[in-house]
Order: structure tokens, then sequence, then C-alpha cells
């Protein structure tokens, strides 16, 4: 029985208690098998239980688990070698979540400011829609009224404009701006993509003012669209660039990632953390890495998508009444909702399929990156029983 009344009233729980997974498989207590299109909001990119990350997990297990910063690290050495290899980066920061990964990365762009005589630029600009996390700082950044009201005094220093409005972004940029902050695809906003030539356009401003281009790929890295990093669609680079979810295929940790550059105002004592880069974490961040970028992982990761574009498609012209329309990139798919989102949600449950709500009423599908192609037909099959059921009523 739930014994909810023990914890802080923050969520919103659905009324399902798992205990194991397998695959794109999650079971609960009662041995009842979801197929699990929600993935931990695009944490579990290899599904539950892969073989080659538990495997990673114990034997880091009976070796060491902790020994602090004060050391050097090997694991982090070594995933940081590697992301630095697959991306535009020179360093990294190791932290435990999406959000102190933001955090790092907006400390690095006022630092770098700071480090350039130039204290008074600390401003950064975002976008509508955004979500950066839920501490003081990254509510402000995602600036949405409701996650920041009651927190006291909003954080200074975020300045935000409408989506890809590139005069709003003109009219922002101060001598006080630092960067430009944004998710190439928004996932909690609903799975909104920024078009290349928009990000093309901010790459040249960010040129133009001295301004550092800071990216969110907490959601949408790691594999998620088909590419190791959702910016290398754009044929852009960022300066600075915040890691998490997928990264840790469900252990916890994150990660910022800066060119040389940027990251030059971050000497020594300006930034830590007791567990960021921790052994176990490093053993997962590294097994993950192994699975991803192996020969031929991210082109399957397109070819599942294809499934589901063309199966939404579909289900999108047959049940014109439930779905509005089919959004997003790789195996990040939004399905904005004619009906309200929470209903279609609702009725996948009952198919025993899994996604998640996001903004704009949209319903996510984040299927592990690992998912097969009978098994995205198979959700697709779930999913058509869940619009026909909501079209029948
Ligand atoms: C989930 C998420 C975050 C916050 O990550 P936490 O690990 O919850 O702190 C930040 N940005 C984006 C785009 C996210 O999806």
């Amino acid at each position: 029985m739930a014994d909810t009344a023990a914890l802080y009233d923050t969520y919103a729980r659905a009324p399902m208690r798992f205990e194991r997974g397998e695959g794109v498989w999650l079971v609960t207590e009662a041995g009842e098998r979801y197929l699990d299109f929600a993935a931990g909001v695009a944490v579990n990119a290899l599904g539950h239980a892969h073989p080659h990350l538990v495997a990673a997990l114990k034997d880091q297990a009976e070796k060491l688990w902790h020994v602090s910063n004060l050391y050097e690290a090997p694991g982090q050495e070594k995933l940081a070698r590697r992301l630095i290899d697959n991306t535009f980066a020179d360093k990294v920061f190791f932290t435990n979540s999406g959000a102190e990964a933001l955090e790092c990365a907006i400390k690095t762009a006022r630092r770098y400011h700071y480090a350039k005589g130039h204290p008074e630029r600390f401003h950064i600009v975002t976008f509508e829609g955004a979500f950066h996390g839920r501490t003081i700082a990254t509510i402000a950044a995602g600036g949405q009224q409701k996650y920041i009201d009651g927190f006291g005094p909003k954080a200074p220093g975020f300045d935000q404009v409408p989506f890809e409005d590139m005069e709003a972004v003109e009219a922002a940029v101060t001598e006080a701006t630092a960067g430009i902050l944004l998710e190439p695809v928004q996932g909690e906003g609903g799975l909104r993509a920024f078009s290349k030539e928009f990000l093309r356009d901010i790459r040249a401003l960010c040129d133009e003012r001295g301004l550092l281009l800071i990216l969110d790929e907490v959601q949408c890295g790691v594999g998620r669209t088909g590419r190791l990093f959702a910016y290398e669609h754009s044929g852009i680079v960022p300066d600075i660039m915040a890691v998490a979810k997928g990264i840790g295929g469900g252990f916890p940790m994150g990660a910022c990632l800066a060119t040389a550059e940027a990251a030059s105002g971050m000497v020594a004592g300006t930034h830590g953390s007791t567990y960021g880069g921790n052994p176990l974490a490093m053993a997962v961040g590294n097994a993950v890495l192994d699975v991803v970028l192996a020969e031929g992982f991210l082109r399957h990761v397109e070819d599942v998508a294809l499934v589901f574009r063309q199966g939404l498609a579909s289900l999108k012209d047959r049940y014109p009444e439930v779905i509005e329309e089919i959004r997003g990139m790789g195996l990040m798919i939004g399905i904005k909702a004619k009906i309200p989102a929470g209903d279609l949600i609702q009725a996948m449950r009952a198919e025993k399929l899994l996604g998640v709500l996001a903004g704009d009423n949209v319903v996510r599908l984040l299927p592990p990156l690992v998912t097969t192609a009978e098994e995205a037909r198979l959700g697709l099959a779930r999913l058509e029983k869940a619009a026909e059921a909501i079209s029948k009523r």
C-alpha cells in the first residue's frame, strides 16, 4: 500500500508501483508488464537493466564507490576524453543532475566575461517554453512563472524572449549580456525544435557580439535525436553545453562541456561538487558511451525513429479527432493532442503503454534508444487502441 503521507507532496504520482525492468519493459509489483516509452523521461537511454551497464556498475561497486575530488579521477579523465573526442568541447565538469550541469554552464559563461574584465556581463538570454531545471537559478532561466512563484525574488540576469524570435533576441542583447541559452529541441515545453537557420543566425550573433552560446542538451543529447548531440544536425557548435539524463542511463549524473576558451575563467577553486564525477557514475557513463558510440548504434536510432514517424503519421491521419500534430526529432517524439493530453496518457496506460506529458498539450514518447522495430510497432499498435478508445467515447 502507498504511504504517500511520509513524502513531500511535490509530485502528482500515478498509482503504479514498479518492481523491476527488462529492456523496454517495466514490471509492477503485481507482475503487470508495461511498455516503457517514458524511459524515466529520456533517462533510461539503454532501457532497463542493460547487461553492459549492470556489469559495469557491479564491477565498480566492488572496487570503489567514492573518494571525492581531492584526488585524481581516472574514470572522469576517461569519460571526459571520450566526450571531447566526440564533440566540440575541450573541457568537462561532471555533476549529478541536469540542473547542476546548467548551473555550471551559467557560472562558466558569467565567469568567462568576469575574467576578461567584464563583471557586468552576466545576463543570459533564454527562450519561452524552456525548461532548465528546478534550482533557484535554473527556474529563473526557464522563466516559467509557476515554477518561480513563492521562492523569493527571481534570480537576476535572465532575459526571456519568444521562441525563435530573432528580432526579440537582438533587442534583448545588451552590453550586459554574457550568452544565449537554449534547448535545440525543447523537451518539457512541448517538443519544439529550433530550425537550423535560426541556430545558425544565433551562432552568428554570438560571434559578432562576443556572446557564449550555451546549449541545454540534457534531454535531447546522447543519441536521442539520432546524432550523439542534437546540435550536430544544425552544423553549428556551441561554446558550452549541459548534458545529463541519457548520459547516465539511469545512474544520476550530468556534465558541463565547454571549449577551452569558454572555460578559461573556471580556474582552481571557482566551482566544485562532492559527488560530481563519482566513480560509480563514471563507470556507468563510460559503459553508456561504449554502447552509444558503437558502430551502427545511431543508425539504429534513426531507423527505429523512421518506424515511429511513419506509424504516427498514419495514426494522425486515421484519428484526426485525437492527434493534431506529430513533432520532434529521432526518438524524441511529441504527439500534440486534440483532446486533453492527459486523457491520451490515461488511455495509453490502460493499454499498458507509458508516455510523458509535456507543455502545449503534448504527449512525449521517449522510447529507450535500444527499442527494436518490432517493439516500436507493438507500441504503435497500443497507441492506436488508445486513440480508438478515445474516439469511441
Ligand atoms: C530534465 C531537464 C533538466 C533538469 O535536469 P535535472 O536532472 O532534473 O536537474 C534541465 N534541462 C532539460 C532540457 C531537461 O530536460
